[in-house]
């Protein structure tokens, strides 16, 4: 399977494909046989453990054109019958925008979609774990939903909080609508809103993104790790998180135009040990700060 050398050429664990051309409404048809074939490639893949496929970007569940809104429905029903049948770890999707209409009016036609799409889907294989459909994270730009975790609570609420909905954190995409997760106390708050909103038990992958903008700019532009405005620094307390850091970790990245590269991967392995790092307190570390809280004076020269 090419998709599987690939990613074991670039050195990966974990791969993310598109299961039809993302930008194009024409479904894909895989025959049950290649499907099977699929399966079987991934289960005996020495190195590659999940495959997660990423929706059409086409798709908006939030459209308030009803034709828009029913292919919408149908190509996501198609992208998740074939991530089942891929036996694929999750079916990652933008929700859509609601284009200004606001995110009250759309939720329940979006419930609706998620409610048709996980019951219409063709089931995965028998043995097999059924496909969640990830939501991810929106960077918040012209009415897009998702571009909150109380947003993405609304619509796993709105569907009687189904297990087969999970969630897809893009750092790019949070970062960009203002969370700033760049400190162990940053990330805290933020996995504790997780569990809070969503739970983690659904947060099944991240997509692993340095950012072209600022904090907070609403816009969905991916940087090469360590080369945009979070930087390796800025990742390092959210990948490294106990909660975190045993999770599939997706590049997206540029590049040098054609995708993640090998040095990419290592870049990323390198943020994960540096902010594993970051929670790991050895006894001794932990004495010399006890002892500095005793002496106000060095404690203070301390301070930045
Ligand atoms: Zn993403």
């Amino acid at each position: 399977m090419p998709s599987l050398e690939a990613g074991a050429e670039i050195g990966a664990t974990s791969i993310q494909i598109f299961t039809q051309s993302p930008r194009m409404w024409k479904p894909s048809q895989y025959a049950a046989s290649v499907l099977a074939a699929y399966r079987e490639a991934q289960a005996q893949h020495p190195s590659i453990t999940d495959t997660f496929c990423h929706a059409t970007y086409l798709i908006n569940l939030a459209s308030a054109d009803p034709d828009l809104y029913e292919k919408s429905v149908e190509c996501l029903i198609n992208n998740l019958s074939v991530a089942r049948g891929m036996a694929s770890s999750g079916l990652v999707l933008h929700v859509g925008s609601h284009k200004g209409a606001g995110f009250e009016d759309v939720v329940s036609q979006i419930a609706r979609a998620f409610e048709r799409a996980l019951d219409d889907a063709d089931p995965a294989p028998e043995g097999y774990v059924e496909c969640p459909i990830l939501i991810e994270n929106a960077a918040g730009a012209g009415g897009t939903v998702g571009r909150s975790l109380e947003e993405i609570e609304a619509l796993i609420s709105a569907c009687g909080g189904d297990e087969r909905l999970g969630l897809c954190i893009d750092t790019q995409h949070l970062w960009a609508s203002g969370v700033d997760y760049s400190s162990v106390a940053g990330t805290k708050k933020l996995v504790k809103e997780i569990a809070e909103r969503v739970g983690l038990d659904r947060l099944r992958c991240l997509h692993l993104n340095d950012s072209k903008i600022e904090l907070g700019a609403n816009r969905d532009r991916h940087a090469n790790i360590d080369e945009g405005t979070i930087g390796s620094k800025g990742l390092a307390p959210l990948v490294g998180h106990p909660k975190i850091r045993e999770l599939p970790l997706l590049l997206e990245v540029p590049g040098d135009g054609g995708g993640p590269r090998a040095s990419d991967v290592a870049q990323a392995r390198k943020v994960v040990s540096v902010g594993v790092k970051l929670y790991s307190k050895p006894a001794h570390a932990a004495g010399v700060k006890k002892a500095a809280a005793h002496e106000p004076a060095v404690k203070k020269s301390k301070k930045k």
